[in-house]
């Protein structure tokens, strides 16, 4: 190995940032190798979770304060509406007393804006951030991986001791050194359509999940955007996109003009750009994430929550935690995986409970009467409204979800 490691990120989404701004504040050298050109759009709902603030408030506190002062790029939102197989409305909001607060618990942002806004972030004096570069294959020789890309269709060959594999659903890292293979139960098809004059969204830009009784175990979103438009899309697992053989771009356009309240809403909408699709790799199963000379970060590990469908605070928050693990393999100067195992161990301790809550959420989507059953109670009883809330606003809240008797209470007081 040279006197000073080789450490490469692959990608430059919110993962691939978050690592390369955490490896920055440590003062570690590295190489980000990102296949586009800087701004490009990603497939997305758009919706930064409070974890997402939370995460952009540590790095840099000035960070919230941008965003809610670029109005024109950022909407504040300020909590989810649920909307039940029955029609049954459940509004949740993400803070327990909103008047309070300083900036909005979450934002929306086109994707467009907000990797492009984070990428801005990266610090060139640690930093070397090579765009247009798109990764074709992975070798492992020695202790190093040989990486080779395609930069203006010339190619070219970088070596690392450690590879840290942020380049989203079709990961090169997670296929080839991780073995990772797409599984239909862990996986969710989703698409997203750009709308202009949808009506009817709740004063405080709540993001809108709707479990319409035709498109369920999935869900419709309907998000506000900024000057007045709107991310409208679409998800369901993949195993039942399959089994019913559903084709989701007519499952959403029925629900646009068919729906009798959602129809309504679209009354006066214009679509602004094509319906595009991608995929959404779940974290309803632990994975191998580490191993000799590689680590895998936000899609790359499949860290998606597999209830919402939020992935970019689960990215970022990867991607610290690598940054970490990174520092520490240099001290050691370890790269291997059995060293590097501690990494996995690291990530899961910190998601694996709100992961495994999610997965459960995801299959009373199965059961239409017991969903409407929970949502029916939920919007009566105050102390689940308030768990809920929690969920999004109280890491502490997991630690209250762990045990049986708080459900018993909730559900049945
Ligand atoms: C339809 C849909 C809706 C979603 N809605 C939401 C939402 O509202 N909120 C939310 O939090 N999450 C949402 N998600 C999930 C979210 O988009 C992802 O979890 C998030 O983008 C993961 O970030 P990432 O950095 O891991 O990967 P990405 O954002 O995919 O970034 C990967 C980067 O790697 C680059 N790259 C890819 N291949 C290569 C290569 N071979 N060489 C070099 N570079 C490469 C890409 O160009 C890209 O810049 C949604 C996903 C989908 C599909």
């Amino acid at each position: 190995m040279s006197s000073t490691p080789d450490i490469i990120i692959a990608g430059a989404g919110p993962a691939g940032i978050a690592t390369s701004i955490f490896l920055s504040k440590k003062g570690i050298r590295h190489t980000i190798l990102e296949k586009s050109a800087l701004p490009r759009d990603k497939i997305c709902g758009d919706a930064l979770s409070g974890k997402v603030v939370e995460l952009l408030q540590e790095i840099d506190p000035n960070f919230v304060d941008q965003c809610e002062g670029d109005t024109s790029h950022f909407l504040g939102s300020y909590g989810v509406r649920f909307v039940a197989p029955n029609g049954k409305v459940l509004d949740i909001p993400f803070k327990k007393n909103l008047e309070d607060l300083q900036h909005a618990p979450g934002y929306l942002s086109k994707r467009f804006h907000f990797d492009h806004w984070l990428s801005q972030k990266i610090d060139n004096t640690y930093a070397t951030l090579i765009q247009n570069a798109t990764i074709t294959s992975i070798e492992r020789t020695g202790n190093q991986s040989t990486i080779r890309y395609l930069e203006a269709g010339t190619e070219k060959l970088l070596k690392a001791d450690l590879i840290i594999g942020c380049e989203g659903d079709r990961s090169i890292v997670a296929k080839t050194l991780g073995g990772i293979r797409k599984e239909n139960n862990h996986y969710c098809a989703g698409l997203r359509a750009y709308y202009e004059g949808v009506t009817g969204f709740h004063p405080k830009n709540f993001i809108e999940l709707h479990f319409i009784r035709d498109v369920l175990p999935g869900y419709v979103w309907i998000f506000p955007l900024p000057n007045g438009g709107a991310n409208v899309g679409v998800g369901m697992l993949s195993k039942e996109v399959s089994r019913k053989k559903v084709n989701l771009k007519s499952v959403l356009e029925e629900v646009i003009h068919k729906h009798p309240e959602i129809s309504e809403r679209f009354k006066n909408a214009r679509l602004t750009d094509a319906v595009r699709g991608w995929g959404l790799p779940l974290g309803s199963k632990k994975r191998r994430i580490s191993g000799d000379g590689f680590l895998l970060t936000g899609d790359a590990a499949s860290l998606i929550d597999p209830f919402t469908g939020e992935g970019i605070g689960n990215a970022m928050v990867s991607g610290k935690l690598a940054a970490s693990m990174v520092e520490a393999s240099i001290n050691a100067n370890r790269f291997d995986s059995a060293f590097l195992k501690h990494y996995d161990k690291m990530v899961y301790e910190k998601l694996w409970d709100e992961l495994k809550l999610s997965h459960t959420l995801q299959r009373l989507t199965n059961y239409e009467g017991l969903f409407n059953f929970v949502v029916n109670k939920a919007a009566k009883n105050l102390l689940l409204q308030e768990t809920i809330t929690g969920m999004f606003d109280d890491l502490s809240m997991r630690s209250r979800l762990k045990k049986p008797g708080f459900y018993f209470q909730l559900l049945f007081r």
